[in-house]
C-alpha cells in the first residue's frame, strides 16, 4: 500500500510553515532552498505560499487528497519533519487530523496502517 501522505498533502496546504532563517542558509548548514522561502520577521522565514489566506506551500506538487508530494522532501524544513501522520507510529496527531478534515478527508486511523505501507521517501 502506498504511504497515506502520498494520497493526501493536506498539511502542506493548511498551515503556515515558518522556521528559523538558518535552515535556509547554506553557510549555516541549512538545506531548505532559500528561493522558496520569504522572510516573515527578523528570526524566521516561511515557505512561500503558506502565509496566504488559503495556504499552499510552493513546494507541494500534485493535488491535495488525490496524489501529492513534497518537491523538496529531502530538504524540507524541520517543522515539516515534525508533523507525524496520525497513528503511523501508534499516536494521534492533531495537526494531521485538522488538515485532513479541512479538506474533507477522514482522519487516519490505526486501520490505515494495518497493511504494510511503503516508506515515505519522496
Ligand atoms: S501528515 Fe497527515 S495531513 Fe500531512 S500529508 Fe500526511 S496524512 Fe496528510
Ligand atoms: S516543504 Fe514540503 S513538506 Fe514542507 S509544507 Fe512544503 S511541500 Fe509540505
Amino acid at each position: 500500500m502506498s504511504h497515506p501522505c502520498l494520497r493526501c498533502g493536506a498539511c502542506c496546504a493548511h498551515f503556515r510553515v515558518a522556521f528559523h532563517w538558518s535552515e535556509a542558509e547554506a553557510f549555516m548548514g541549512g538545506v531548505v532552498p532559500s528561493a522558496l522561502t520569504e522572510q516573515i520577521d527578523p528570526h524566521r522565514v516561511a515557505m512561500r505560499g503558506t502565509q496566504a489566506r488559503q495556504p499552499h506551500c510552493v513546494a507541494l506538487q500534485g493535488v491535495v487528497g488525490e496524489g501529492a508530494t513534497c518537491g523538496i522532501y529531502a530538504q524540507r524544513p524541520s517543522v515539516c519533519r515534525e508533523v507525524i501522520p496520525a497513528w503511523e507510529f501508534g499516536t494521534p496527531s492533531a495537526q494531521c487530523d485538522k488538515a485532513r478534515v479541512a479538506y474533507g478527508l477522514a482522519p487516519l486511523t490505526p486501520a490505515d496502517w494495518a497493511e504494510p505501507v511503503q516508506p515515505h521517501s519522496a
